[in-house]
């Protein structure tokens, strides 16, 4: 079995503790990780800051260049990565699984070669010149979940990398490894010290956040940790940017032609067999349309093949671990003591592994907890609703406020309701469609600040203004 170490200043470093990770589909070990201590998370913190010194002063160049190594290093492992990320995370290899995750990460780190924050010139008058400059912040520690491990990874370490930072990356005890071996990879076109991981235990993340020498947390995760992380975070004033949990809404307009929007519908709300921030999570459907949907989604998600994702043609993998998976079978049994009706699934799967069928949930509304909480597996809600004042109403009724999606064969009116929507962003007959250009992030409790494209990228900076009067 391979072993796996801490990354730190370029090297290997091997603990004295591991623990092991185990592969969901068939509660089998994949391998050991290595529990950080604090002299470790220090030794990391402290390479990332001798590192600062010469890559904050690299040119825009070579920064580019590094994104774009970055990227074809991902490509040229990319059979490896997946491989190993779909045993620890269980997700196919095909389909929407690792071998699309891995495109995404090639996709994201080259693109950040493309964005630029140049000097802004605020005022060259007779009487003065001002410019703003963006500056890199010092070491980022990168705090990530355990549904999309590799390419959130990707999301925090190229734009912090990008713009002159350095970092100390955590991944999820629950999907270690194919980071730990992306970022020793990544390592083989990085100066030593740029690109840092550790693993451990629960403390590890609170010793980041908590951190003197750490300037920046780029965190992933539930809002209730995000909350945990801003609190810790205070004491040193540290930049954040929290990309925390949804429970998006999708409104389905009476004029929606269903067999042409429910498999893009299907897909997003059972991306990621649901495990994933921005899926549909509460789909509302109008009252004339209501039984064709439920009807055309169960025909969908029975064939659609759930299994071990290292088999050929299956497409939704089992659920990542058991914390998750108890969350899930506890909001449906919860669900059907409310009279919801279970339309296909609704019953635990067969086998060692954590495997739950794809679920369809009719006849429920508001104030059951499978409508109201972040469900966060392969179960959706399907609500009815007949007033369209008051189905944007019920869909903004949430402390989250992370994406949602309309849909109708109206553009213009379905973007009227869109623009209502309390969310970062709101999709117009689709939903999860995001791209290493358009901006995404939370509003409410979903979090704070924003990822991808130029305004992603000022989040890796503080302003400084250069201001000379010419008097
Ligand atoms: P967490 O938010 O607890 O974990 C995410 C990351 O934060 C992990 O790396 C975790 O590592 C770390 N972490 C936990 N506590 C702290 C802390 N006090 N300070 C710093 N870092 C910390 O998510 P869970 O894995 O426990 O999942 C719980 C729920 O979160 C799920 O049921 C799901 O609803 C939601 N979720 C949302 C995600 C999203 O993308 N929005 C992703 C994953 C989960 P460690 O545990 O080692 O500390």
């Amino acid at each position: 079995m391979t072993s796996y170490s801490l990354i730190i200043d370029g090297q290997k470093v091997e603990t004295a503790d591991t623990f092991d990770i185990l592969n969901p589909a068939t509660r089998e070990l994949v391998g050991k990780a290595p529990i950080a201590t604090k002299a470790d998370l220090d030794a990391a913190v402290a390479a990332a800051d001798k590192a600062f010194q010469s890559w904050s002063r690299e040119s825009n160049e070579t920064r580019k260049q590094a994104c774009l190594d970055m990227a074809k290093v991902l490509e040229d492992n990319m059979g490896e990565l997946s491989r190993l990320l779909t045993m620890e995370q269980g997700k196919p290899l095909g389909g929407m699984g690792s071998e699309f995750e891995m495109g995404a990460c090639m996709a994201w780190a080259g693109a950040q070669a493309n964005f630029e924050l140049p000097v802004k010139v605020i005022e060259d008058s007779d009487a003065q010149r001002i410019e703003l400059h963006r500056q890199p912040l010092g070491v980022v520690a990168s705090i990530t979940p355990w549904n999309w491990p590799l390419m959130i990874a990707i999301w925090h370490i190229v734009p912090a990398i990008r713009t002159g930072n350095t970092v100390v990356l955590k991944p999820s005890p629950f999907t270690p490894l194919s980071t730990i071996r992306m970022v020793e990879l990544l390592n083989t076109v990085l100066p030593a010290g740029v690109l840092n991981v550790v693993t451990g235990t629960d403390e590890l993340g609170q010793w980041m956040t908590d951190h003197d020498n750490i300037k920046k947390v780029v965190f992933t995760g539930s809002c209730a940790t995000g909350k945990k992380v801003m609190q810790s975070a205070a004491g040193t004033m540290k930049r954040l940017t929290l990309e925390l949990g949804g429970n998006d809404a999708a409104i389905v307009l009476p004029d929606t032609d269903v067999s042409k929007m429910a498999e893009k519908i299907f897909g997003g709300a059972f991306i990621n067999s649901g495990q994933t921030c921005a899926a549909i999570k509460r789909l509302y459907v109008h009252d004339d349309i209501y039984d064709e949907v439920c009807e055309t989604l169960t025909k969908i998600a029975e064939a659609t093949p759930v299994g071990n994702g290292l088999e050929q043609g299956v497409l939704m993998g089992p659920i990542q671990n058991k914390m998750q998976y108890d969350k899930v079978v506890g909001l449906v049994e919860d669900a059907k003591t409310r009279g919801a009706r279970i339309l296909c699934g609704g019953e635990p799967m067969d086998g060692p592994g954590y495997f739950y069928p794809l679920t369809l949930v009719a006849d429920i509304s508001d104030g059951t907890r499978l409508v109201d909480e972040e469900q966060f597996g392969p179960v959706l809600p399907i609500i009815r609703y007949s007033d369209l004042d008051e189905v944007i109403g019920r869909a903004n009724n949430s402390e989250f406020g992370l994406s949602g999606s309309v849909w109708s064969s109206d553009l213009a009116k379905a973007t009227e309701v869109a623009k209502k929507l309390e969310c970062g962003t709101s999709w117009v007959n689709a939903h999860a469609l995001i791209a290493p250009h358009v901006p995404m992030g939370g509003v409410k409790s979903s979090g704070m600040g924003v990822e991808f494209g130029e305004e992603g990228l000022a989040e890796y900076t503080d302003i400084h203004v250069i201001s000379i009067d010419k008097s």
